[in-house]
């Protein structure tokens, strides 16, 4: 399964970027501090109902390039057409269907996506009949909604999750499912055509549509191991920016249904601004990660070139210190093969289940070595930790007052949980809990 994507799409001004932010309002809070893509604009992930779905807000477009701007919209439209599952068409319910609206409805027609008509600006709990003129667009779902005011999102949203691809938290399977992600030419279908040629008993099928990942299955000493890879993708690239950018969408979506992503990077070129926003990425959704340098045989190397190559990548993607980095190289074939173990390296410690007896006494050594500072003459108070998930660990910390612990002593916790136990390759979690 993956995340559903829903766009909006409409033409300037009929409240797009209103809308997309009233939608994504409640992770938005959430987020807000974290590194890479969801400080993009354009993507976000939206939750109702339990449902999370991926929202792409066109009007992001507009703003980002203003030469021929009909043009730019026509291919923007297109562009977040092929991506969706679900177009949210809006228009503005005060100004009527303007020519470009019959337009937009054209090319939507064609395009055989599902469509919901939203009919925005209508700021009264009374509908004015004119709204109804907008089936006249040709479509059949119509929804009257006032981003402004939060009139009619429920609903709204209601039907969204309807019609897309139900994606909840829950794994649907034991199967380790690992994404293969980078930059376009890193050596991804490089990499999956070796572990594919190897002699393993092998299926491949393609999942949802074509324009998604692949996924291939590899057997390896009777485990199983999904290999999720974008390197597809990459033959739509380079049309322009906008279309590189629907190409990290998908690879978003490719994320989201895997464990543990290998994040490829090209030796000579290093660590790039989209790796930053990948790898930001998958520590937000809580997915293990290993950086691969690939292309390993066209660096000139002496006795520290690897140690300085690490430093010079974990500067870059300073917010997962924990990452391994691993250099290899698919065309010699040196160190491919080892990939196996440091997934299946990662993949414990992603799992891994400590005991709540040990998670106190590491967190009230740590406390004793440096007490929470107090604020304003109160002072941070823990009372009792436990671990209550894997896949990442996740743990509880109960204290006196949540308000009163700094970010930077949770952190101060988190590096102190990871000095014991090491946790390589995988983001944990802690969070405050008052003591009830
Ligand atoms: P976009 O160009 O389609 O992204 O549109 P914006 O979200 O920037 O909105 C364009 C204008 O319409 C702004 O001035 C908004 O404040 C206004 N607007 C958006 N939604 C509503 C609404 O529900 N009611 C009213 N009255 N104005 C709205
Ligand atoms: P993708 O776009 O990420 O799928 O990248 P490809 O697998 O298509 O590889 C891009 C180019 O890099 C191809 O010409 C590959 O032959 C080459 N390549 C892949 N891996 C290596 C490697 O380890 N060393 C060298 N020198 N070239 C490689």
């Amino acid at each position: 399964m993956r995340k559903g994507i829903v766009s909006i799409v409409g033409r300037s001004n009929v409240g797009k970027s209103t809308l997309f932010n009233k939608l994504i309002q409640k992770k938005e809070a959430i987020t807000e501090d974290t590194p890479g893509v969801t400080r993009d604009r354009l993507y976000r992930e939206a939750e109702w109902q339990n449902n999370l779905f991926l929202l792409v807000d066109t009007g992001g477009y507009e703003k980002f390039k203003d030469d021929i701007i009909s043009k730019n919209i026509k291919l923007q439209i297109s562009l977040a057409i092929d991506s969706s599952d679900l177009v949210l068409f809006l228009v503005d319910g005060r100004v009527g269907i303007l020519d470009e609206d019959r337009e937009i409805a054209d090319i939507l027609r064609k395009s055989g996506k599902k469509v919901i008509v939203v009919v925005n600006k209508i700021d009264t709990h009374i509908t004015p009949p004119s709204v109804y003129e907008f089936y006249e667009l040709g479509f059949e779902d119509l929804f009257i909604i006032s981003a402004e005011q939060s009139f009619g999102l429920g609903d709204l949203l209601d039907e969204i999750i309807k019609n897309i691809p139900k994606f909840t938290i829950e794994d649907d399977s034991n199967r380790l499912k690992i994404s293969i992600v980078g930059k376009p030419n890193v050596g991804k279908s490089s990499l999956i055509n070796k572990l594919l040629n190897e002699d393993r008993m092998i299926v491949t099928d393609i999942s949802g549509t074509t324009r998604d990942a692949i996924d291939s299955i590899v057997t390896r000493e009777e485990r199983e191991y999904i290999f999720i890879d974008t390197a597809g993708l990459r033959r739509k690239r380079a049309i322009n920016d906008m279309v590189e950018r629907y190409s990290v969408l998908r690879t978003l979506s490719a994320i989201d249904r895997s464990d543990l992503c290998l994040l490829l990077i090209d030796a000579k070129e290093g660590a790039s601004e989209q790796d930053t926003k990948i790898a930001g990425y998958c520590h937000e959704q809580g997915k293990a990660i290993i950086i691969i340098i690939n292309k390993w045989d066209l660096i000139e190397k002496d006795t520290n070139t690897m140690k300085n190559y690490k430093e010079e990548v974990l500067k870059k993607l300073s917010f997962i210190p924990y990452a391994p980095i691993h250099f290899m190289s698919v065309l010699t074939g040196k160190r491919v093969e080892d990939i196996f173990d440091l997934i299946e390296m990662v993949n414990n410690n992603y799992n891994l289940r400590i005991k709540t007896g040990v998670v106190n006494e590491v967190i009230s050594e740590a406390v004793s070595k440096n007490p929470p500072p107090s604020d304003k003459g109160r002072r941070l108070k823990i009372f009792y930790a436990s671990q209550v998930s894997v896949a990442p660990p996740k743990f509880l910390i109960f204290v006196n007052e949540p308000e009163l612990c700094h970010f930077s002593y949770i952190r101060y916790l988190e590096n102190s949980i990871r000095q014991k136990f090491g946790f390589i390759g995988t983001p944990i979690k802690l969070e405050l809990r008052r003591r009830g």
